[in-house]
């Protein structure tokens, strides 16, 4: 297992990571969401894990949990149908964490495949290809020794002609098999400065890449090492010290992402790294295809697992007929994630069966807005509106995660707040509410905050309700001129 160069997996991981920074967001408003919350009986527990109330649903989705563990959910979903703000999202998490560490979870929303550049089942097959793992093992072989010498050497530069350039740098290195002067790669010189190694240092270098890290510090100061005046030898083939293992996590979207790119990232890790190269600039289902049968061959050598992780489609109504089909098919795949669908409608049209010309409304209705033989696959859970006790409790959490102080009034406020709108709306008066503390000079949110920040949002019905309004009023106003003329 030969890297092609040193790019490694995190480094691959590191740089798919920009996108899906809203992802990241969308995550952190349930960052106290920890697990199902449910007990060894597997029914739930009042308030654990971040969880609280919705009970039924919980259990429901602990189940769904335990088909998946004795591999008898394949081909199947689990929809969640509630109102906004009922936990739909939390659930699916709750899902992914209760399957492991590092299980992918990838939310998206419907109405996120229509865009005008790239097609709407692209869209969907780059989300499922986010919420599938692959867990590498790699053997690393590595030098361990303590840094004795460290001496990186100038020279002139011979394109420029002024400036310098680091010509090789010299370790003496303390090893189990005595001390040795290396004499290494230049490459080497920017893994030493961001490691910030010095001597007295133990360090790893490794045997394929070169690459040196940092791993503790020696007790004995390096001065009192006699060095052997040993002429400047590289790093000695077949003359291993240690093998360690990495495990290292990535998504499928993290590979696909890695040889896209033309930027000197192709390589991708360094198991799959060598059989895909090229300059490309897109992911073609050819280089997916390749990364499929690379990463197949590593399964069957044992040296990867793969990992399903979670795909959350919210608002899935916002699906086309198309996107359901496809979605009908990746659900057959060998290696689909677990899928977990949301919506808060009831009766409504399938998009993308309207009739010709008529617009919205007189296409096949369907429950969900979901198509018969996809709804067949799904296992349907219902969320429930909140108790307002529960609502509390959970201002509470999310206040402590935060790190927030909030009166016992300003919670009262809050909880009335969500019992009249949505549990969502009054978690998310918290933040700018905050702000406003802040600004006034309080060490805490009070009642006025809770109230002012009230005065400056609008939860949805009111919103609406006010335009309402306002809209009759116009339309009143503009009918008067012509009534009276
Ligand atoms: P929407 O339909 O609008 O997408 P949703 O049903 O997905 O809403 P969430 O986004 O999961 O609702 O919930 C809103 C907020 O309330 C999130 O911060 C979520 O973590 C939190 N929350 C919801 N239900 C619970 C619960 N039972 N226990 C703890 N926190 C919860």
């Amino acid at each position: 297992m030969k890297a092609t160069n040193s790019t490694t997996v995190s480094a691959v991981a590191a740089s798919s990571a920009a996108p899906s920074s809203s992802r990241d967001a969308r995550i952190a408003t349930h960052s106290h969401i920890k697990g199902l919350g449910l007990g060894d009986d597997g029914l739930a527990l009042p308030s654990a894990q971040g969880f609280v109330g919705q009970r039924a649903a919980r259990e429901a989705c602990g189940l769904v949990l335990d088909l998946i563990r004795m591999r008898k959910f394949a081909g199947k979903a689990l929809l969640l149908a509630g109102g906004p703000g009922t936990g739909k999202t939390a659930l699916a998490l709750g899902v992914s964490h209760e399957l492991g560490h590092k299980v992918p979870f990838c939310p998206m929303v419907g109405s996120e495949v229509y865009s005008s550049e790239v097609k709407k089942t692209e869209v969907l097959m780059e989300n499922f290809r986010r919420a599938i793992g692959l867990r590498v093992r790699e053997t690393k072989e590595v030098y361990e020794g303590e840094v004795t010498e460290l001496t990186p050497t100038e020279t002139e530069n011979p394109l420029s002609g002024y400036g310098k350039t680091i010509a090789h740098v010299v370790i003496a290195l303390k090893t189990v098999k005595g001390t040795k002067q290396l004499k290494l790669d230049p490459s080497v010189y920017e893994s030493i400065m961001k490691e910030r190694i010095s001597i007295g240092d133990v360090i790893y270098i490794e045997a394929n890449t070169g690459a040196v890290k940092r791993v503790g510090r020696s007790d004995a100061y390096a001065t009192e090492f006699d060095l052997e005046a040993e002429e400047y030898v590289p790093l000695p083939k077949g003359e291993v010290h240690k093998r360690k293992e990495v495990v290292q996590d990535v998504t499928l979207h993290d590979l696909d992402m890695a040889n896209a790119k033309p930027q000197g990232g192709q390589d991708i890790m360094s198991v799959v790294g060598q059989l895909v190269k090229g300059r490309r600039t897109e992911v073609t289902d050819k280089l997916r295809g390749e990364i499929n049968r690379v990463v197949n061959k590593y399964i069957e050598q044992g040296i990867a697992e793969l990992v399903p992780g979670v795909l959350f489609i919210d608002e899935v109504h916002m699906l086309d007929m198309e996107c359901f089909t496809y979605l009908n098919r990746a659900l057959e795949s060998t290696i689909s994630p677990h899928v977990i669908l949301a919506t808060n409608r009831g009766q409504c049209t399938i998009r993308g069966t309207e009739y010709e010309g008529t617009g919205s409304g007189t296409g096949i209705i369907a429950p969900h807005g979901i198509p018969l033989d996809l709804l067949d696959r799904c296992m349907i859970v219902r969320t429930l509106p909140y108790e307002r006790e529960e609502i509390k409790e959970v201002i509470r959490l999310r206040t402590k995660v935060e790190g927030l102080a909030i009166t016992d009034d300003a919670v009262e406020k809050l909880s009335d707040e969500g019992m009249a709108s949505s549990l969502r709306y009054a978690l998310q008066l918290l933040s700018p509410a905050a702000i406003l503390s802040r600004t006034a000079g309080r060490s805490e949110i009070t009642i006025e905050d809770i109230d002012e920040t009230d005065s400056l949002f609008m939860d949805a019905r009111r919103s609406a309700r006010l335009l309402g309004k306002s809209e009759q009023v116009q339309e009143k106003d503009q009918a008067t001129p012509m009534e009276t003329s």
